[in-house]
């Protein structure tokens, strides 16, 4: 199944995404993914269908094959693992896997407002009318893929460990290990309401655009450590680390993105503030350089304060000391010094 999301590249090309559009037809074409999500231009669409699962509490029999296929972590899934309502077919699970970047760059595939988040879990669904993934990956309605960005939080996700403590068994390129079976669900965030869906395709090669996107507006936390867990342990082939396996926003080409909820472009609401575990890791370039102007702005203003202060205290004190000059024959040196403290104070 996994060959059909990822084909291999030439070597020395596997990472160099501009290189798929000469190899891989699809790729280049006008519905491609991820995408950034502009919260001002999304339409709310109140008839969009609320996702239904079903069959995703597995029980601990049996078990599930987590992999390194050397380009990402994944994890097969039964087929009894199904989506029941949210599009016009039934979907089947087959398999989730993960994106993430390093300590320093997120990984997240899509991005709010350009804002990426740590890390993004797909869970790939194929519609039920295909027999397999393989069959539906290259159809028009064949796959629906639910999306979940990854935040950092104070705690350890206990339903995320049930992964990621079997990295060390899977650090090497094509290796494999099996982990008992666990509520799926967990891995997506508690609320499943608000989402954004568009039509896209894979995010790797072939890059077919047959894939209904659902991307979660409420993000799922894992600690730091986890976090490092996926960064740091994984390798990929001459035994590199693997990581930052993410493809780059795509443009879209006149694409609408729903809403299943309403957002400040419909409502004229603030959009819910970052909290403050999150918010560090969702600074991005152009947001920081929006805080700089802000800061620069504040200080020019305070020291533009500060200078007129002075300014006016300067000369009310030398007015002062001109009165005294003139009105009073004898001035104790304590008046200079307390107007001299009464200015450090305020100031
Ligand atoms: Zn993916």
């Amino acid at each position: 199944m996994k060959e059909c999301y990822y084909t291999p590249i030439p070597e020395g090309e596997k990472h160099d995404q501009d290189s798929w559009l000469s190899v891989f037809e699809h790729c280049s074409g006008k519905a491609q993914s991820p995408i950034n999500i502009d919260t001002y231009k999304v339409f709310y669409e109140p008839k969009l269908t609320p996702i239904k699962l079903e069959g995703y509490d597995l029980t601990g029999s049996p078990a599930l094959t987590l992999i390194n296929n050397g380009h990402t972590l994944q994890l097969s899934l039964p087929n009894s693992m199904r989506i029941m309502r949210g599009f016009d077919h039934v979907y089947v699970a087959a398999q989730l896997h993960f994106h993430w970047g390093t300590k320093e760059v997120p990984g997240s595939e899509h991005t709010i407002d350009h804002v990426h988040f740590p890390a993004e879990i797909h869970v790939v669904h194929y519609n039920s009318k295909y027999v397999d993934l393989i069959e539906a990956a290259s159809k028009a309605d064949g796959l629906a893929v639910l999306g979940g960005f990854i935040g950092i939080g104070l705690h350890d996700n206990d339903n995320y460990e049930k992964i990621l403590s079997a990295l060390t068994d899977i650090s090497i390129e094509e290796s494999d290990t099996e982990i008992p079976g666990f509520n799926v669900r967990h891995l997506l965030p508690d609320s499943l309401d608000r989402f954004y869906r568009y039509n896209g395709s894979l995010t790797t090669p072939p890059c077919f655009q047959t894939v209904s996107w659902t991307v979660f507006n409420d993000s799922i936390r894992v600690s730091r450590r986890q976090l490092a867990a996926l960064e740091d342990t994984l390798k990929t082939e001459h035994n590199k680390l693997l990581s930052k396996n993410f493809r780059a926003p795509q443009l879209l080409h006149g694409r609408k993105v729903l809403a299943s909820f309403q957002t400040e472009s419909t409502t004229g609401k603030a959009r819910e503030a970052p909290t403050p575990e999150t918010q560090d890791y969702k600074i991005t370039e152009s947001s920081g350089h929006i805080l700089a102007i802000i800061f620069g702005v504040l200080f020019a203003v305070t020291m533009l304060v500060f200078s007129m202060y002075t300014y006016l205290q300067q000369k009310k004190y030398s007015k002062l000391k001109k009165d005294s000059k003139q009105n009073v024959v004898y001035k104790p040196a304590a008046v200079e010094e307390g107007m001299d403290q009464t200015t450090v104070t305020v100031t």
